[in-house]
């Protein structure tokens, strides 16, 4: 049975800066769409394709703690460096996927990665914000380094276009990305013309984004930078390109738990907030220059 579309959600008006460095459209928590409603995933940004010029400062946020989800930087152009208080860093560019566990608390910092800063251009990334059960919250804080190279890569028939699964399974292929939870996440590259089918659980909570380009999904028309959501019905999922598409698919089984957040925290219960603030200012989470 086909997978029937809740709503398409239009790119928010206005974006938001994340630091100097990242320009975004905030789609949920903050527009309409509630965190339960699309459980596992709580916070998605996405940097439309914007041109930041050439610059000498390395633009981006400087150090800031996380305590019990899971960020999931994707970039599409343009480069992102990272630091942690783990001693992980790294630098995430086109095509590849950072999966960083915050779990019991971290510290880290995104930035541009300089030689992109020096030269300036085109710029396009999502960042996701994946909670974890109350039973993982406190986790030891990590860090998966996916390259497009380590992903497998889907080739779809008719040269339709390929799929890199980042995590979970794409028509029996399996993703790179270890999750605590069932979490799909493709990132599909779609030609004019291309066509897609796929099966996503009925329970899974679903959403599409349509990073760049135009599709029809299960018999709609989802535009340039819309977001579809789909209901938790049936399964199937079929998507066609009316232009060359970036397309990113999100789906996962919900976390039935409550969810406390207070800024860079998310955890279950106020006092667990009030501890991870209290942890986070006694330097619990350790020490990033
Ligand atoms: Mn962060």
């Amino acid at each position: 049975m086909k997978k029937q579309i809740e709503k398409i959600y239009s790119r928010p008006l206005r974006p938001g800066m994340v630091g100097d460095g990242f320009r975004v459209f905030n789609y949920f928590p903050n527009n309409g769409l509630s965190q339960q409603r699309v459980s596992p995933f709580l916070l998605m940004d996405f940097n439309a394709e914007y041109d930041f010029g050439p610059s000498d400062h390395l633009r981006g946020v400087d150090v800031h703690p996380h305590k019990g989800f899971e960020t999931v930087t994707i970039a599409y152009k343009g480069s992102v460096a990272h630091h942690d208080s783990t001693g992980n860093s790294g630098v995430i560019n086109p095509g590849d996927v950072q999966w960083m566990t915050a779990g019991a608390g971290i510290l880290h910092k995104e930035y541009h990665e300089k030689t992109f800063s020096k030269t300036g251009g085109p710029f396009e990334m999502v960042q996701l914000w994946v909670n974890l059960p109350a039973k993982h919250k406190l986790t030891n804080p990590g860090y998966q380094a996916i390259t497009a190279g380590q992903m497998e890569k889907v080739t779809l028939a008719d040269n339709g276009g390929s799929v890199n699964i980042i995590a979970g399974s794409f028509n029996e292929h399996k993703g790179p990305a270890s999750t605590f939870t069932p979490v799909n996440m493709f990132d599909i590259r779609l030609n004019a013309g291309g066509k897609l089918t796929t099966k996503i659980p009925a329970e899974h909570n679903t959403i599409l984004l349509v990073v760049n380009g135009e599709v029809e999904v299960n018999g709609e028309k989802a535009g340039q930078h819309d977001l579809v959501l789909f209901k938790n019905d049936g399964e199937e999922i079929n998507v066609s390109a009316d232009k060359n598409s970036v397309l990113l698919l999100l789906s996962g089984e919900p976390i039935n738990e409550p969810i406390a957040q207070y800024g860079p925290f998310v955890m279950n219960t106020h006092r667990e907030l009030q501890e991870a603030f209290e942890e986070f200012h006694s330097g619990k989470f350790g020490v990033l220059e």
